[in-house]
């Protein structure tokens, strides 16, 4: 059966197929990242919606939603070679009526970190994502490790929330020199490019190590060899449940995470790791 394009509640209903359905929320400008989302939906249900909506709830005053691309002629062709049963692309005034008045608070979660440096950007996104749910009701939800606190607050949110809707984490997908992969790459200059591997490179050399303090230790040298043109956010070393930092002594897993400027772009990266293995 041909792409369904799903612009409302209503069309989500007629398209709906009677099965189990799995979602994968995205904001368009699609990658190999997204396309492993999809994979991994297509093996979780009968039938696959992904949305492509970039949400302006979550974007702060400053940052680049204006900009941020729509290319949603070519996300259709990747949908259609994945397979993708429906595509939800709703238009911004019908997701956010002026009268609206209710919206979610990630909580103290989703002040730290990312949530720091981006003041309501989670309650932006548990908002949007919650309202996705409400419209396409999936029984399954995929979401990247790339986001890590992001996720980490969406399974916050269905636990706390009671939303009966199962979270799948997907592993990073990576460009071969380790660059994971982003909508905001294309912003990348060649030159930009090589000064961006450095989060990958700082991600790996955090990995060589055993303890918190020289992981974070070995990451920010890595990032400060970059030079001035990468304006680093910060480098942290979280508990993947809470992103609080672990103390010396914690053992077990850890998300060492990372957040830069190149230029105007700004980039994210993590990965989780063995904290003082035995
Ligand atoms: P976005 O369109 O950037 O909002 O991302 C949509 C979904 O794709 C989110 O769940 C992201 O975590 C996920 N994603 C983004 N980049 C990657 C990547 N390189 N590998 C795996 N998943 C990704």
């Amino acid at each position: 059966m041909d792409l369904i394009v799903a612009r409302n509640r209503e069309d989500l209903v007629k398209a709906r197929g009677g099965g189990e359905v799995a979602l994968v929320p995205t904001m368009g400008a699609l990658h190999e990242g997204h396309r492993s989302l999809m994979r991994l939906a297509r093996s979780r249900a009968d039938q696959v919606v992904v949305s492509v909506f970039v949400n302006p709830l979550q974007f702060g005053p400053n940052e680049d939603f204006s900009r941020y691309p729509r290319t949603f002629e070519a996300d259709l062709e990747v949908c259609r070679a994945e397979g993708v049963d429906v595509v939800f692309h709703p238009n911004a005034e019908d997701m956010y009526r002026p009268d609206r008045q209710v919206s979610l608070l990630a909580g103290r979660m989703g002040e730290i970190v990312e949530g720091e440096s981006r003041p309501g950007h989670f309650d932006g996104v548990l908002t949007v994502v919650l309202k996705l749910f409400n419209l396409v009701q999936p029984s399954v939800a995929v979401f990247g490790q790339k986001d890590a606190q992001q996720l980490a607050l969406i399974r916050r949110m269905v636990a706390d929330l009671d939303v009966p809707v199962e979270i799948v984490g997907a592993p990073t997908v990576r460009e071969h020199d380790g660059l994971a992969l982003s909508s905001r790459n294309r912003y990348l200059s060649e030159d930009d490019r090589q000064v961006a591997l450095a989060l990958s490179r700082a991600l790996r050399a955090g990995e060589a190590e055993r303890r918190p303090g020289a992981i974070r230790e070995a990451a920010r040298e890595v990032l400060a060899a970059a030079g001035p043109r990468l304006d680093v956010d910060y480098v942290v070393l979280v508990d993947p449940a809470t992103f609080t930092e672990v103390g010396e002594e914690h053992a077990g897993e850890a998300v060492l995470a990372v957040a830069a400027r190149v230029g105007a772009t700004r980039l994210i990266d993590n990965v989780v790791l063995n904290v003082n293995p035995d």
